[in-house]
């Protein structure tokens, strides 16, 4: 697998701009923007520019964060999801990265938060099929389900993938998966619907829920073991470095850079 860029990884330093002149000049071939530093360039000065820098987009990140406590919640969000596929359109996005959303504000209704996020899918998936743009839903470890993702396993992501059929798959990313005593079996089940591939790693101890992951080679994941079995799935586009790190956020890209290709090619 080649590697692609999570804008994430630098998002202190640089902004989309220097993330794709930094792929380009360190040999990196795939990028995957986030939506704040994609609006932030203007999405067409975008496109045009990781088009003339030569890289693939593995993916946008990020649509999704469907509950809301009321009806004009829920549709603000759609709306914004809609504006999001057409984002991963225009610069080519191999998907569309849904983190799904947590409890409403308050809210104790864990099931219904679950039925939002299934009414939003289907508020989108046409338009996501009419813009050819594949909708990846990532599921995130349970102890993000308060406030990020009550979609917390790839056995629940592939129920909604096989309710919702075309245009739906998995963005599968170590750092929520690699604890699942399904993992092997719920990724054979995913065959040919990986559309993603996210690495980094799970720090022990990890001081932060969201902001601490590692480098891979820095944990405990074995994700040469994940990486293999999405393989034998067929799947052999980019492996994605995702590094959401208070720590690697703080050193210059220009040194991160090349310590990641050096982990892509031993650790992942
Ligand atoms: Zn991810």
């Amino acid at each position: 697998m080649e590697m692609s860029l999570n804008t994430v990884t630098v998002k202190e330093k640089w902004g989309l701009s220097e993330c794709i002149e930094g792929c380009a000049r360190h040999g990196i071939p795939g990028i995957s923007p986030w939506r704040d530093v994609l609006q932030a360039m203007g999405v067409d000065r975008a496109a045009k520019q990781i088009r003339d820098a030569g890289l693939a987009v593995s993916g946008l990140c990020r649509g999704g964060m469907f509950p809301a406590a009321d009806a004009a919640g829920r549709a603000a969000a759609i709306e914004d999801n809609l504006r999001a596929i057409d984002e991963a359109h225009t610069i080519g996005a191999a998907c569309l990265v849904m983190v799904c959303g947590g409890l409403p504000p308050g809210s104790k209704d864990l099931p219904g938060a679950r039925a939002m996020v299934r009414d939003g899918l289907a508020a989108i998936m046409p338009a996501a099929r009419a813009a050819g743009v594949t909708i990846a839903l990532e599921p995130l470890h349970p102890m993000t389900c308060a406030d990020r993702s009550v979609l917390s396993t790839l056995g629940q992501a592939l129920d909604l993938c096989d309710e919702f059929g075309a245009g739906m798959g998995v963005a599968l990313d170590v750092y929520h998966v690699w604890w699942d005593p399904q993992l092997a079996a719920q990724i054979q089940r995913a065959g040919s619907r990986i559309a993603a591939f996210h690495v980094c790693d799970w720090k022990v101890p990890t001081l932060d829920t969201v902001f601490d992951r590692g480098i891979p080679g820095e944990g405990c994941i074995d994700i040469p073991a994940i990486r293999q079995m999405v393989e034998a799935q067929g799947y052999g586009s980019f492996a994605e470095v995702e590094i959401l790190s208070k720590h690697w956020w703080q050193q210059d890209p220009e040194q991160v850079l090349p310590l990641l290709k050096e982990r892509h090619a031993a650790a992942v």
